[in-house]
This record gives C-alpha cells, structure tokens and sequence, in this order.
C-alpha cells in the first residue's frame, strides 16, 4: 500500500503539459513523467530562486521533502535534455484548494476545500467543463 502523502500546494496548472524534441515522433521518444509539485519545486527553487526554508513553507511542506522532490525534479528534467526525451507534466498530489473554479457552461464559480479531492465536475451543472480561473 502506497503511504499518504500530504496535499502539496500548487500554484495553478501549466499551461502545456507534453514538452518533446522537434522532429521526432512521439511513440519512439521515452516519456518522462513530471508531477506538479516537482513542477512547482522547480518553479519556486529555479525560476523565483528561493530558499528551500522559503519554498518548503510555501508549498507546505518540510525542507526535506521540498529537497526531495526538487532533486527528483532536477533529475528528470536533466534526463529529458541530456537524452532527448519527452516530457509529460501530470499527477501528483497537489492542493488546488487556493484556486477557484468556473464552469464554461453554466459560469458557476466554487472552491475547493482543503484536502478534498479535486472533482471533476462542475458542483452546479455537472458539466466536466471546467478551468481554474
Ligand atoms: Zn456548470
């Protein structure tokens, strides 16, 4: 059985999440899979260049798994450049909680409470049309 993990919380999705070498065709590539909270590791570490304390508190996490999960981060997409692999952007365990929803059918708006599940679908209409705004 896979331990719990702790909600991890992310900053909204990106925008496209399968990066691959121009010229080559998908299904001879090597997929690599980068969850959204290695995303976010890298984001907070690399791209804003904060301390791991700070991205850790961020991200409510302890300094050691935000450095866990910043190294596996690194490493993959090391990987991806180095071997000339495609990269998918997916998964993990992620806290969305801090980001409203919105049906593109009926405009209703809703967050989601802290550690539920993310659903799906919109709460009003049921439509599976549905963003992050
Ligand atoms: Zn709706």
């Amino acid at each position: 059985m896979p331990r719990p993990m702790k909600y991890r919380i992310v900053n909204g999705h990106p925008v496209t999440n399968v990066f691959k070498p121009a010229g080559i065709p998908q299904r001879q590539l090597e997929e690599v899979l980068l969850t959204l909270d290695e995303l976010e590791s890298l984001r907070l570490a690399d791209l804003e260049g904060q301390y791991q304390e700070e991205a850790a508190k961020h991200m409510g996490i302890s300094r050691q798994t935000f450095g866990n999960i910043v190294e596996s981060a690194r490493k993959k997409v090391a990987d991806v450049l180095v071997n000339g692999k495609s990269l998918r952007i997916e998964g993990g365990y992620v806290d969305l909680s801090n980001l409203p929803f919105m049906c593109s059918d009926c405009h209703q708006k809703w967050n989601i409470p802290p550690g539920s599940p993310v659903s799906q679908n919109c709460p009003n209409c049921g439509s599976d049309r549905i963003h992050s705004v």
